[in-house]
């Protein structure tokens, strides 16, 4: 198996790490296409799914790729208080 380091700026997906790494032990890049024809429930296990039914798909730019493992952080439940912090937590970015 390939050992890729995955750096992401997506902070408010469940797997955003520290240091911009994404956590998660795999993840499903995939055309902006197909990610719009699945539900969110569909991710990298269903890989060779989406390859029997649709055959390798292509992009012409990375603005026509997506993660779709993407998933969102939960929310915290309505009535909690927001955290003032410091910019970093203001703005979510981590370097
Ligand atoms: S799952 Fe995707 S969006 Fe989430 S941190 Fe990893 S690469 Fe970024």
């Amino acid at each position: 198996m390939p050992n890729v380091e995955v750096y992401c700026t997506v902070s408010n997906c469940h797997y955003w790490a520290d240091a911009n790494h994404c956590a998660a032990e795999k993840i499903l890049v995939t055309t902006d296409e197909i990610g719009e024809i699945y539900p969110e429930t569909v991710d990298a296990s269903e890989t060779r799914q989406i390859v029997n039914q649709h055959g390798p798909t292509e992009a012409h730019g990375c603005v026509e790729t997506c993660c779709k493992t993407f998933t969102a952080k939960k929310q915290p439940p309505a009535g909690t208080p927001k955290r003032m912090g410091t910019g970093t937590a203001a703005t979510g970015w981590k370097q």
